[in-house]
């Protein structure tokens, strides 16, 4: 992040008051981190602040929700000097009612963001694309400005934030500077093994059993190998008693298998189908994929909507934009 977006957000943030925070839609781990973390450090500053979230969040994440956070029920926008909204590359994502996005791009709205496809759509911007995750440029503008307080909870859920937002530090947006803010975030008395067991070592047994059957079962391969995909109907869900906002890492399933490039998970979605994507190799930029079907996000971790009535039909509109990507012609399903 530059010195100047550092600067800039910690004086924005010390220098004003009365903030409501939002995120995206379908919270993950770096929205949640972001949105509980940055609402910690204002409250714990004698700021006033909200922090709103539509839904009920996903299960890891319920024992870090601070005190007083909304979730549910939309506050009134008005009343508040500035939104702030975290980690949302489009207004179209803001995890809001629909009917209230357009209100929203009316008011003083902040934009805190690290996706490289941010369309700015905030009054003011606070973009760091190479920013490994937003809690990172959180984290760093605030501990820089130096005069606020940044308690042992509030780092622990920026901690989450970056943890998620690298898969545990194994994706290549990890950088030098995202290990020294994590470092920091530990000094500051981020509860590391608490987050690691509750992200990674606490899969319900049911969502376990869910998977081996996706793997077994739902996966299909293409391209030699190098495209791996999934469909994770609805019916797989419930026959396992599985709530969709629960699915946020599943699609690294695919990803850890030795010559897979590029995986994909889709899910059902209105009337078609929502597709996760993600590369192992910047050979394959996904983001360019995701953009071509109106969608977006990192080079090698995007996402975007697929219209089509039928799997089969949204299957094969992806695996053929896959395979230009791979440089192949011809699918083989197994
Ligand atoms: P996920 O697969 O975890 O839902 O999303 C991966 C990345 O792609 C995230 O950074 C997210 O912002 C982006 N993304 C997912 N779906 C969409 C979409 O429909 N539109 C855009 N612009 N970005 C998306
Ligand atoms: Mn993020």
């Amino acid at each position: 992040m530059t010195k100047n977006i550092s600067d800039e957000l910690g004086g924005f943030i010390r220098g004003n008051d009365n903030f409501l925070l939002l995120t995206h839609e379908k919270p993950d781990g770096d929205a949640i981190g972001s949105i509980f973390g940055l609402f910690k450090i204002l409250r714990d500053n004698g700021k006033k602040a909200d922090a709103f979230l539509p839904e009920k969040l996903p299960a890891r994440y319920a024992s870090f929700v601070p005190e007083d956070v909304i979730i549910g029920k939309m506050p009134e926008l008005e009343k508040y000097s500035w939104i702030i909204c975290l980690d949302t590359s489009t207004p179209d994502r803001i995890g809001v009612d629909k009917d209230q996005r357009a209100k929203i791009l009316s008011l003083q709205l902040v934009n805190v963001d690290h996706h490289p496809d941010n369309k700015l759509f905030g009054k003011k911007n606070f973009i760091s694309p190479e920013s490994a995750a937003t809690a990172e440029i959180i984290f760093k503008a605030l501990k820089d400005s130096g005069s606020l307080r940044i308690s042992q909870e509030a780092a622990t859920c920026l901690l989450i934030g970056i943890i998620m937002d690298t898969g545990g530090f194994r994706f290549d947006n990890t950088k030098a500077l995202t290990l020294k803010a994590a470092s920091e975030l530990l000094v500051a008395g981020a509860d590391y093994p608490r987050v690691i067991n509750a992200m990674f070592f606490s899969q319900p047994l049911n969502f376990v059993k869910m998977e081996a059957e996706l793997v077994s079962k739902h996966m299909k391969t293409a391209f030699s190998g190098k495209y791996a995909w999934a469909y994770l109907s609805d019916e797989l869900l419930t026959e396992h008693g599985i709530e969709k906002k629960d699915t946020e890492t599943l699609i690294d399933l695919l990803r850890q298998i030795q010559g897979v490039e590029i995986a994909a998970v889709f899910y059902r979605k209105d009337d078609g189908f929502k597709i996760s994507l993600r590369s192992k190799n910047k050979k394959y930029p996904v983001a360019k994929i995701a953009r071509t079907l109106g969608g977006g996000g990192h080079e090698l971790a995007a996402g975007a909507f697929i219209k089509a009535a039928e799997i089969s039909e949204a299957e094969k509109i992806l695996q053929d934009r896959v395979g230009e990507m791979l440089g192949e012609k011809d699918g083989n399903p197994l």
